[in-house]
């Protein structure tokens, strides 16, 4: 079986829970787009940990992870954060992680480029990470870069890397910045390298031989549906796709089918960053969701925007992903509440749009609020749609409806146990 996770928002809806619930079952665990730019926060028996680049699965012995072609990987990053790992007991070996020979390589000079235009944007900025994601993404489709697999041609790197630099710099003294000095680069292509090369291989040979065996796939996305660089909230995006369709290119089986696609929605809005949002509160309803939810960065500790549940938005998203069945998460947050606050559609210069547009229509599009009736409980202990009261089964009811597809999952707390199952 084929299963892909995915977010149906903006990100931050819970994917790294629901991955290490559901990946029990799973033989492999794959990322297939992204960087060190967002994170997947997982509360087990060993801890909590913060998972930028390592596929969720890493926590359970048995599972394989890889990390596909389609992502980018800052290797100093990885290197630290397969080191905190290991120093918390947790097993990391070339049988349990296994890095594509395509996956591009995010240089230092990519995180100073980003750095340097977000600062020379000012006020226009994206709001990006800083972490090199987009110029790195840049210079792949540009097909100046280095990719894992030339880690293990050691012999080649230094005139391949040279090349690029001597391209690179006349940019970086366009900004006026010191150099991406050329020796200083190789040393940590050769420090960090050295580390990561026994998990390097062709992972379209390993998946292909693991779908000929019937093995269980799940593919892990990072950031949500409307982040997706052709199908997001453009240029607001990420600069990868987040789609489940995607899914197998770039974790490396292009010719294989997803069957089963879980669209993980949020039982409210959040988002980072800048651009349109649509449903975004503010004042003290805002700071209490935020509060509620603790809707902080997990890469940047960043507050997160926040907003009621964005039917528009969401309805596209699950559109989008092709999801058949959906987890809706962090339902335990909106407890406080006396009236729930849903955003119902959105007018656009004064008519009433159910779709959701793209570019500067969907930058004048204001919320239209509906409000349903709170449940005033703690339900984080409910493990049964019987134990959950009516005005929670009626809020997943309307959100199920309103975006057209079942609800299968609830989870009410960040811990493994924390969810119940729909009847
Ligand atoms: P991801 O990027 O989609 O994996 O999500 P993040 O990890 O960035 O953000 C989700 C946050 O919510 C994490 O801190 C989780 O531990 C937490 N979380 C996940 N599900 C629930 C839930 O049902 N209730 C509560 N209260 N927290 C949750
Ligand atoms: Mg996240």
């Amino acid at each position: 079986m084929l299963t892909a996770i995915v977010g149906v928002n903006w990100g931050d809806e819970g994917k790294g829970r629901m991955v290490d619930l559901l990946s029990e079952s799973y033989d492999v665990i794959c990322r297939y787009q992204g960087g060190n730019n967002a994170g997947h926060t997982v509360v087990n028996e060993k801890g909590r940990f913060i998972l930028n680049l390592l596929p969720s699965g890493i926590l359970r012995e048995e599972t394989v992870n890889v990390m596909g072609g389609g992502m980018v990987i800052d290797l100093e990053h990885l290197c630290g954060e397969i080191g905190a790992l290991q120093a918390n007991g947790v097993s990391i070996l070339p049988k349990n992680l296994k890095i594509s020979d395509k996956a591009f390589i995010c240089l230092p000079f990519h995180k100073a480029q980003d750095i340097l235009e977000e600062d020379r944007l000012g006020d226009k900025k994206y709001g990006s990470t800083r972490r090199g994601i987009a110029p790195a993404y840049g210079d792949k489709y540009m097909k100046k870069g280095l990719r894992m697999g030339d880690l293990l041609e050691v012999g080649r790197l230094k005139e391949k890397l040279y090349d690029i630099l001597e391209w690179k710099n006349i940019i970086l003294k366009g900004y006026g910045s010191a150099i991406a000095e050329p020796s200083d680069m190789l040393r940590w292509l050769y420090e960090y390298g050295a580390i990561l090369a026994p998990y390097i291989t062709d992972t379209t040979a390993y998946l292909s031989e693991a779908v000929r065996a019937k093995q269980n796939i799940m593919f892990e996305a990072q950031l949500g549906a409307l982040r997706d660089i052709d199908y997001g909230i453009y240029p607001y995006t990420t600069s990868s796709h987040t789609l489940a369709a995607f899914a197998p290119i770039g974790a490396g089986i292009p010719g294989a089918k997803i069957e089963r696609v879980i669209g993980v929605i949020k039982a409210y809005s959040s988002c980072v960053g800048e651009g349109p949002f649509t449903a975004e509160l503010f004042g003290d309803a805002a700071n209490a969701l935020r509060e509620s939810g603790a809707e902080y960065g997990a890469a940047t500790g960043r507050p997160r925007r926040v907003g009621g549940f964005d039917i528009p938005a969401s309805r596209y998203g699950v559109q989008v992903q092709g999801a058949n069945e959906l987890a809706l998460t962090k339902l335990d947050v909106l407890s406080y509440m006396d009236k729930i606050p849903v955003c119902a559609w959105y007018e656009i210069d004064g008519a009433r749009c159910d779709g959701f547009p793209i570019g500067d229509k969907l930058m004048r599009a204001k919320p239209v609020y509906e409000y349903l009736p709170g449940f005033k409980t703690d339900i984080s202990k409910c493990r049964s749609t019987e134990e959950l009261p009516s005005e929670a089964i009626d809020y997943i009811r309307y959100i199920e409806n309103a975006v057209g597809c079942p609800i299968k999952y609830v989870s009410v707390g960040a811990e493994r146990d924390e969810y119940l199952m729909m009847k």
